[in-house]
């Protein structure tokens, strides 16, 4: 189990974050409201438009999946299991949670669950960063300051 200052350390990187996206999700929103009033009909070619939406859809399907994540983490915090691995049970190391704070696989179960993604992606298909989310060693990675 972890300490509490532990436990206070990683919950504050969790809210950090979530009023991060929060934030972020809202821009995104204010943006196409904002695009909306401002380009006319006629000035935009529809099907640009279409692009423009879906790409702001997927980005804020990203910050909700997120948000999703954070929320549970923040529930397996207070119930003192945020550190049981979902897969074995075993323990998640304090580091892991703080350099992936919405993890809820120890690297040992994670590992696996690389392995047998790539097993069955193929590579660069579209959805395999997504489904890769929250866990990603790179643009999913959850800066522990900001
Ligand atoms: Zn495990």
């Amino acid at each position: 189990m972890l300490s509490p200052k532990e436990k206070a350390q990683i919950r504050n990187v969790l809210e950090e974050e979530q009023k991060r996206l929060a934030r972020k999700s809202e821009n995104a929103l204010n943006y196409s409201m904002n695009h909306e009033r401002n380009i006319g009909r006629d000035s935009i070619d529809e099907s640009m438009e279409e692009e423009i939406f879906s790409t702001e859809m997927r980005l804020h399907d990203r910050e909700k999946f997120l948000l999703g994540k954070i929320a549970k983490q923040l529930v397996r915090l207070d119930a003192d299991e945020i550190d049981v691995c979902e897969d074995c049970g075993e323990k998640i190391s304090f580091r892991r949670l703080l350099a992936r704070p919405v993890t809820t696989l120890c690297i040992d179960c994670k590992e696996q669950s690389e392995r047998e993604e790539q097993a069955t992606e193929q590579p660069g298909r579209a959805g395999a960063a997504f489904a890769d989310l929250g866990e990603g060693d790179t643009e999913t990675k959850i800066p522990a300051e900001e």
